[in-house]
């Protein structure tokens, strides 16, 4: 394993700043560890047959003395709900098997813009919907950490491929978690950003009142990096926010040093329960606590009595949307058409249905136009934006008297390819820490906390912040990963048995 694909994104780029190595040459060298290991992870859907070229243009302007921006011919991994012109993008369905966008979505348009490279598009579940990334429709991704288990998801592609030094940065999407569970069961660090902090322009839309798309990396500062790129005001977007936001690299390179910690107020959620988490991850978590006292910050309990009804709300809210965007898929306009003949316009779009969505996609369908029926609207739909009103008047509440939140990203460790696959309210329970955060529209960071001891996987630590303060999270989520990197001795992901540098060629390494 050449040491360029584990350089940071932040060191690749100050690298290509001093002329010490070519974009080219970490182009190539990332391609060739996806020809290597790509086989086995299956992070990618596509991998782009151009990279090179725009690698070898960045390098020309670079040498003509043009002024670029810091992530210049850095390459980028790009999850399969973004649009791209240049490259096919499927949201993980068959029904949009080969589909080409005219348009680039914002996030993308931003990153070729700031100079970076697009390796490719990532593997996800169908329409992002899922916490395994079994759900894609082109089967699943796994995760470097070991190759039996999954990735997270929807978003398990980004995450696998950052982790497995495939890509030094990736862009997700997170709806109710596809950004920052991946990242905790990989060791990676996901960032949701404030909703309307980033563009949907061009993000396939899975519920449009939770979608966010943001930054996945290896370390704090590589995520403030891509998301100064991506975020801010989009006239394409009406939901984009117009703030002036402050650069998250900088509050990231601050966090850093670690003074942030002193008299940070930490909220823990009281009503939590402690039941469901494994020992590992609540053990973690403890860890991490401890540390940040240690460091300064004051622990509070908190109350958020309706953080619990999170998932139950989430799982109304999100088929209802749901079902409304993916209207569009009706064999008409674009995507997959499957023939009937002799058949109605009707029979060719049910069928082409029935063949292009997966289980996942048409159970939520169904949920969701049940719950948007006639008679029902008030009883479903209604009663869970009361309850996302209430998940909402937590956080202002615990807000008043902390600066962030603090809790476990995800309940388990990565578990097995096939163990949830059939039980959806199991695999739904990933996300009940990380749902509210979309609910209430506010930003949520995970970066890796430490191995749980029971199996040795990665596990993630979130802070929430309130809306709009996504500075704060890099700031704290700089200044705890300082902390643990230097207490393990260097990254988590160098104690992956798979991943480490020096290995053998024994079986099972990537
Ligand atoms: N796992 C959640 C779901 O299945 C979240 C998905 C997402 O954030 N896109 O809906």
């Amino acid at each position: 394993m050449s040491d360029v694909i584990r350089l940071s994104a932040a060191d690749l780029a100050a690298e290509l700043a001093a002329g010490q190595i070519s974009s080219v040459e970490a182009t190539r060298a990332h391609l060739d560890r996806i020809a290597a290991v790509d086989g086995d992870v299956h992070a990618f859907l596509h991998v782009s047959d151009h990279a090179l070229e725009v690698a070898a243009d960045i390098d020309r302007r670079r040498a003509a003395g043009e002024q670029l921006g810091e992530l210049a011919g850095v390459p980028l991994a790009i999850k399969d709900v973004l649009v791209t012109t240049d490259m096919p993008s499927t949201s993980g369905s068959k029904i949009l098997e080969g589909f080409r966008s005219p348009y680039d979505a914002t996030p993308v348009a931003r990153s070729r813009g700031a100079g970076l490279v697009p390796l490719g598009k990532t593997n996800m579940d169908e329409f992002a919907m899922g916490s395994s990334t079994e759900h894609s429709a082109y089967g699943p991704t796994h995760n470097p950490w070991d190759l039996d288990r999954i990735p997270g998801g929807s978003g398990g592609g980004s995450a696998a491929a950052v982790a497995a030094f495939e890509a030094p940065l990736a862009l997700g999407s997170d709806t109710g978690g596809s950004i920052r569970q991946p990242a905790h069961v990989t060791g990676t660090v996901g960032v949701k950003p404030t909703y309307g902090g980033v563009s949907r322009y061009g993000s396939i839309a899975l519920a449009s009142s939770l979608d966010q798309v943001g930054p996945v990396a290896r370390t704090v500062l590589d995520a403030a990096l891509l998301h100064d790129v991506i975020g801010g005001h989009d006239p394409h977007d009406a939901t984009s926010l117009t703030d002036a936001w402050p650069s998250f690299a900088a509050a990231a390179r601050e966090g850093a040093s670690g003074e942030v910690l002193k008299g940070l107020r930490v909220g823990v959620i009281r009503e939590l329960p402690d039941s469901g988490f494994q020992a590992g991850v609540s053990a973690s978590f403890r860890a991490s606590l401890a540390l940040l006292e240690a460091h300064g910050a004051e622990i509070v309990e908190i109350s958020a009595p309706h953080f619990e009804y999170g998932v139950a709300a989430y799982y109304l809210i999100l088929p209802a949307e749901a079902s409304s965007n993916l209207a569009k898929f009706d064999s008409v306009r674009f995507g997959l058409r499957v023939d009937v003949p002799g058949g109605t316009v009707e029979d060719v779009m049910a069928r082409s249905r029935d063949i292009g969505f997966g289980d996942e996609v048409k159970r939520r369908i169904i949920l969701g136009t049940y719950a948007l029926s006639a008679g029902y609207y008030d009883a479903y739909y209604g009663s869970a934006q009361k309850v996302r009103t209430l998940i909402q008047r937590d956080f202002d509440a615990a807000f008043a008297g902390v600066d962030v939140i603090a809790t476990p990203t995800a309940p388990t460790t990565a578990f097995r390819l096939g163990e949830q696959l059939d039980d959806p309210l199991q695999m739904y329970l990933n996300d009940v820490t990380t749902i509210p955060v979309n609910l209430a529209g506010v930003p949520g960071i995970s970066i890796p906390s430490g191995l749980a001891e029971e199996d040795g996987l990665p596990v993630g630590i979130q802070f929430i912040a309130p809306a709009r303060e996504d500075a704060r999270l890099y700031r704290v989520g700089a200044a705890l990963e300082a902390l643990l990197v230097d207490s393990w001795g260097g990254p988590l992901l160098d104690r992956a048995p798979t991943l480490r540098q020096a290995q053998g060629p024994e079986e099972g390494n990537l």
